[in-house]
């Protein structure tokens, strides 16, 4: 039999036999991978990975902006209402995630699963940071209504340049604006996830799981109770079959193509919609050194919500680093080493109708995308000049950013609809699942996996859920409902995760 991208098998293909195969080494299947070693230790556990590491493609500290996403200061997760109040509800939810996420790393660290805190996460100041009267008022009344509650009571909010000169410096410099705010939280953090997951899958690997680079899944198709995969060897060209009991897509940008390989019906009416982007990076280390937060400020209109403009510190192998961005731009391959016939290879008549719905009901979309792609490196740098009035061409690159698949599905009154966040796929009897989208992204591997668990092994997860509770001690609890237990989890994976 020859499948579509070349590959052949035969009746003597030989077959490895597993309980759970992973597809991808992004930090979804490295996190899922790490749960399900830690509570069925005598599963047999296979990840095969397309490329010759784990962490490479959208987990890569420079294709994200490695933000522990906590809504601390992503404005996009606490929108205006129409009568300009601000329901903290959206970003109490990333909020609580986080903090679960935070436990996992600090268990992670203290078994000795990865290696010391700063290879991976460093404290860094979250500041939000705003222009012009009407953006004022927003962020004032964003403070008062986020930071009544536990998980944002540390907030605090100025409308005074020299205290924000103080936060930020290059933020002020050069600054003529006048009618300025910003809040800032402290304890906000930066993640390299790609270390993260690279550190999380040579642990599996170690601790027996069968780990493969270079290994490219192909297909994928029921087998009894289920499920059969073709596997292909990069490097010897040759190809054989996985046979395993449970199966995780999570290859990013490809989990879609192979989901509909797949044929569940739960990925039916399901498309993508390929957003990539770009990052300038700063290759002066003496304005590196002077800047030490994240600022985040308000997204342009059409922007989708995850290309609000930043100019972030960053810690990659240990050094520290600045970039501003994300530009948008538009490229119809599903990763950033896809290939540009992913968007029209994902067409299917079950999806056609709501990507057509979203292609007509996004105009403002594809204007933004378009104005982007347009922009030269001076209208680049203008943007950027808007954080950091001072900004000088010759001290930054240009770097091209991870790609985005945001979901397209179905929807009953318009037909389709284009989804921001991510949106776990599972075959109605568990054995396959697969994640689709991006935000809030890499820092809720661990409440999505957890999630992900509970949904396909509904069975089981109750007799997990102990052992599930040494990994992730608060899971089943609100923290912002209960302040001590909040002070004390956070005060333990401060002092684990080095954050204090
Ligand atoms: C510009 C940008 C900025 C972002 N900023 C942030 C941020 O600040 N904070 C945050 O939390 N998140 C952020 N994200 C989102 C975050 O990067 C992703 O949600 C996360 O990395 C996804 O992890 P993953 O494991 O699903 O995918 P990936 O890391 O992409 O891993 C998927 C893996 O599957 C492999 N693969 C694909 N197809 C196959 C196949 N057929 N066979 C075998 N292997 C295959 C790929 O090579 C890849 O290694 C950002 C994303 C982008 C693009």
């Amino acid at each position: 039999m020859r499948f579509r991208d070349g590959v052949t098998v035969s009746a003597a293909t030989p077959t490895l036999t597993l309980d759970v195969a992973l597809v991808g080494g992004g930090i979804m299947s490295a996190t899922l991978g790490t749960f399900l070693q830690q509570i069925e230790p005598g599963w047999s556990i296979g990840l095969f990975e397309n490329l010759k590491r784990a962490g490479l493609e959208s987990s890569d500290p420079w294709n994200n902006a490695g933000t522990g996403h906590s809504a601390l200061c992503e404005l996009n997760y606490s929108p205006a209402g129409p009568d300009g109040s601000v329901d903290p509800k959206k970003a109490l939810g990333i909020n609580e995630q986080f903090q679960l996420t935070r436990q996992f790393y600090s268990w992670a660290v203290s078994q000795s699963v990865v290696k010391e805190p700063q290879s991976f996460i460093h404290p860094l100041p979250h500041m939000s940071f705003v222009i012009g009267e009407d953006n004022r008022r927003y962020l004032k009344t964003r403070h008062d209504s986020l930071s009544a509650n536990t998980l944002f009571d540390t907030m605090e909010y100025t409308e005074d340049l020299d205290q924000i000169r103080e936060w930020a410096p290059l933020v002020s410099e050069g600054r003529t604006h006048k009618n300025v705010a910003a809040s800032r939280v402290v304890g906000g953090t930066d993640v390299d996830f790609g270390a993260l997951s690279s550190q999380l899958v040579d642990s599996l690997a170690a601790k027996g799981a069968d780990v493969r680079f270079e290994h490219r899944v192909t297909n994928i198709a029921r087998s009894g109770s289920g499920w059969r995969l073709t596997v292909k060897n990069k490097v010897s060209a040759q190809t054989f079959f996985v046979d395993a009991k449970f199966v995780f897509v999570g290859a990013g940008g490809g989990a879609l193509p192979l989901l509909q390989k797949s044929g569940i019906d739960e990925i039916k009416g399901f498309g993508g919609f390929p957003v990539s982007g770009e990052f300038l990076r700063c290759t002066n280390e003496e304005v590196i050194n002077r800047h030490e937060a994240k600022v985040y400020g308000q997204a342009s209109v059409g922007a989708p919500p995850m290309s609000v403009p930043h100019l972030d510190t960053r810690y990659v192998d240990g050094k520290k680093a600045l970039m501003f961005g994300p530009y948008g731009g538009f490229s119809p391959k599903f990763l950033k080493t896809g290939k540009l016939w992913d968007l029209p290879g994902s067409v299917r008549t079950s999806n056609l109708v709501p990507m057509l719905a979203v292609a007509k009901d996004n105009l403002d979309l594809v204007k933004y995308l378009v104005t982007e792609l347009m922009k030269t490196r001076n209208q680049q740098m203008e943007a950027m000049r808007e954080y950091y009035p001072a900004a000088n061409l010759q001290d930054w690159e240009l770097i091209t950013a991870g790609q985005r698949v945001q979901v397209i599905k179905k929807d009953p009154k318009k037909g389709g609809v284009l989804q921001f966040g991510t949106e776990v796929i599972a075959s109605a009897d568990g054995s396959i699942s697969g994640l689709l989208g991006a935000s809030p992204g890499a820092s809720t591997a661990t409440p999505i996996m957890l999630g992900l668990l509970k949904r396909c092994f509904p069975n089981q997860f109750a007799g997990w859920e102990d052992k599930l509770k040494e990994m992730v001690p608060t899971l089943g609890h609100t923290l912002n409902q209960d302040s001590a237990l909040y002070q004390q989890t956070k005060e333990s994976t401060d002092r684990v995760l080095h954050l204090a």
